[in-house]
């Protein structure tokens, strides 16, 4: 034990002990053995953590202007740029995923402080014409408050920026739950935000092993809005609870985003495109491609070009530069994806490749490809969250949309065709948040991501990521100076 990396609760712009002085401990999930020691905070914590939030967005922090969070926010981009080797190892640490990929996450990590750096001394009011010449009115947009940020263990830090950019932009105060699966960043991440000069209790972190301590901050009077990323069940629980405080929500849940695939596609680039969407990061992202649907004349060559390249991934230690897959970022999570895989074979899908744990053995799963799966079937219905592709094929373009469309999730999804007419008239049809037309995995701070239907509520990133940190408010200026009617309204 003398020899883990230990993190503090955040509370007030300091390190602080659970309220129960307990701990508890991250495991790695390649070397299957703990790492670090967390305070393990509690609902007082949460309390705590909520009030220091709370009595920062009351003191200096509510008069700074939009000019000077923009600096404060380019700052800590600078800050995450110089750290990014440390916090891509803790990312690394607590899920097992590449070195390289979190490496390259933390570049686009500062894109996003920066980003909203820019949006930070751009947030404008109208003013607005009204039947009454008498008055002039304005509006203003002002930061919505205290926000609680409760995020999963796949990207802990990039999916916190997406919440935290644009809400300090705004000028919110955030108190932080990361998942009890990869806590560590966060924490490091805090410190930046106050070695950036961000007054103290602006960003507040609650670590925990107990899921309570989410439903607590998702729950809790003295927050305005809470923003999650997770699984689409949590985010049920966490919208009811918010709602009982009449909050705003925004969830990013899951997905089971279709990869289409027309007979004229080059299928070299969209079997890269696939690989990428579902293989990449072991398949645990909410964006992953894990649907199949490809013209019945190409199936069988697409299906071997994919298997080739599943076969060559190499699985292996995240932290060397070859490796191209990590293993399942946690017990729980690698006892689902194989139950999942279980349940595909009872229920008839054929394993083209992979199929099982890997016999690297750890928490490492094969790149499975499964085909013949029957469209209702509950691998092509349920998100894995793991490694695992299903593929099915279709006729003809109106069963392609309906397939992709026949689920209750609405993420993203993509197109392989060199139809013009045809790619954006699919990307239209497709009731996803985010459509790639030969493409497959990328996002931008400047582009809005979010899903349609169980894949959440509200979208986080571009411009507009930041109307869901504000509140407007309308004046009126009456400009006569005169006295009317009382019992008249205007
Ligand atoms: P995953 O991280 O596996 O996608 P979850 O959706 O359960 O799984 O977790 C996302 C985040 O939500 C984590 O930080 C977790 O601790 C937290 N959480 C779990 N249960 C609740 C709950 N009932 N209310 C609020 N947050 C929760």
């Amino acid at each position: 034990m003398a020899d883990l990396e230990r993190f503090s609760l955040r509370i007030g712009g300091t390190d602080v002990d659970s309220a129960s002085g307990a701990t508890f401990e991250s495991q790695n999930p390649y070397t299957q053995k703990a790492w670090a020691v967390l305070a393990d905070g509690t609902p007082a914590d949460v309390d705590r953590a909520v009030a220091a939030a709370r009595e920062a967005f009351q003191g200096p922090w509510a008069h700074a202007t939009g000019f000077q969070r923009a600096v404060l926010l380019r700052k800590l981009a600078d800050l995450v740029t110089s750290n990014g080797d440390r916090l891509a190892r803790l990312e690394v640490n607590d899920s097992g995923k590449l070195l390289r990929e979190m490496t390259d996450q933390m570049v686009g990590l500062a894109a996003w402080f920066h980003y909203f750096a820019g949006v930070a001394d751009k947030i404008e009011g109208r003013q607005i014409p009204t039947p009454n010449p008498n008055y002039l009115v304005y509006t203003r947009r002002e930061a919505i408050g205290v926000v609680a940020a409760i995020t999963p263990w796949n990207s802990p830090l990039l999916l916190l920026a997406w919440k935290l950019a644009p809400a300090l932009a705004a000028g919110c105060t955030v108190v932080v739950k990361p998942s009890e699966h990869a806590p560590a960043s966060t924490v490091a991440f805090a410190q930046l935000v106050d070695e950036a000069g961000f007054p103290p209790g602006v960003v507040n972190v609650v670590t925990s092993s107990a899921p309570e301590v989410g439903a607590a901050l998702a729950a809790h009077p003295g927050v305005d809005k809470v923003a999650f990323t997770g699984s689409t069940g949590t985010g049920r629980h966490v919208a009811v609870a918010a709602a009982g405080n009449l909050n705003p929500v925004t969830l990013e849940l899951g997905g089971k985003s279709p990869q289409v695939v027309f007979e004229d596609a080059d299928l070299a680039a969209a079997a890269n495109g696939v690989v990428s969407g579902v293989f990449a990061a072991a398949g645990q992202t909410c964006m992953a491609g894990s649907r199949l649907i490809v013209h019945e004349s190409v199936h069988d060559e697409l299906v071997r070009l994919i298997t080739d390249r599943a076969d060559a991934i190499r699985l292996g230690d995240p932290t060397e530069a070859a490796a191209e897959m990590g293993p399942i970022a946690n017990a729980p999570q690698y006892e689902k994806v194989l139950s999942y895989l279980h349940t595909a074979q009872a229920e008839g899908a054929t394993i083209a490749c992979g199929g099982t744990a890997d016999d690297i053995g750890g928490y490492f799963v094969a790149p499975t490809v499964l085909t013949g799966v029957n469209p209702d079937s509950t691998i092509v219905r349920e998100e894995v969250f793991g490694p695992v592709l299903s593929v099915y094929s279709f006729t003809d373009e109106e069963q392609a949309v309906r397939y992709a469309n026949d689920t209750r999730f609405g993420l993203a999804g993509a197109v392989w065709t060199k139809d013009v007419h045809r790619a954006h008239r699919v990307a239209a049809a497709l009731r996803a948040g985010t459509v790639w037309i030969n493409a497959y995995r990328a996002v931008s701070p400047s582009v809005p991501f979010g899903g349609y239907g169980a894949s959440g509520i509200g979208r986080e990133s571009g411009l507009d990521a930041v109307d869901a940190y504000t509140e407007t408010k309308a004046v009126w200026v009456e400009l006569t100076g005169g006295t009317r009617d009382p019992f008249t309204i205007g």
